[in-house]
C-alpha cells in the first residue's frame, strides 16, 4: 500500500480513485468514509488516495499530475450549478449538492 494523493475533500479523493481504477490501478480512499468503520480516524481527516501496489506509483503520479494540470487551466476552476446555484469545483461534472450534471460550456 502506498499513498499517492491527499485530497481537498472526499469527492476529489473518489474522483482520483476512479481515474486510477479506470487506468487499471487498484486504489482505495482512506478518510471520511472509513470513520464509522475504523472509529479511530478524526472526523476532519483529509481523505487520502492509496494504491495497493507500490509498483504502480509512477503511473499513478503521472495520472494525478495530469488531473492537477487540468484543474489549473484558466476558466476551468469551477462552474455554477443552474439548478441550485452552488459553485462546483472542476473536474467534478456533477453538482455535489443536487446531482445536476454540468451544463455544456458555451465557448
Ligand atoms: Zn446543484
Amino acid at each position: 500500500m502506498k499513498r499517492v494523493y491527499r485530497a481537498a475533500h472526499l469527492l476529489e479523493a473518489e474522483l482520483i480513485k476512479d481515474q486510477l481504477r479506470d487506468a487499471g490501478i487498484p486504489a482505495i480512499v482512506h478518510g471520511a468514509l472509513l470513520t464509522g468503520i475504523m472509529g479511530e480516524i478524526p472526523v476532519d481527516a483529509t481523505p487520502e488516495v492509496w494504491i495497493e501496489d507500490s509498483r504502480d506509483y509512477p503511473r499513478a503520479r503521472a495520472l494525478i499530475a495530469a488531473y492537477e494540470k487540468r484543474l489549473r487551466q484558466p476558466g476551468h476552476g469551477h462552474w455554477r450549478c443552474p439548478n441550485c446555484g452552488e459553485e462546483v469545483e472542476l473536474p467534478l461534472e456533477i453538482c455535489w449538492n443536487c446531482n445536476t450534471p454540468r451544463p455544456q460550456r458555451d465557448d
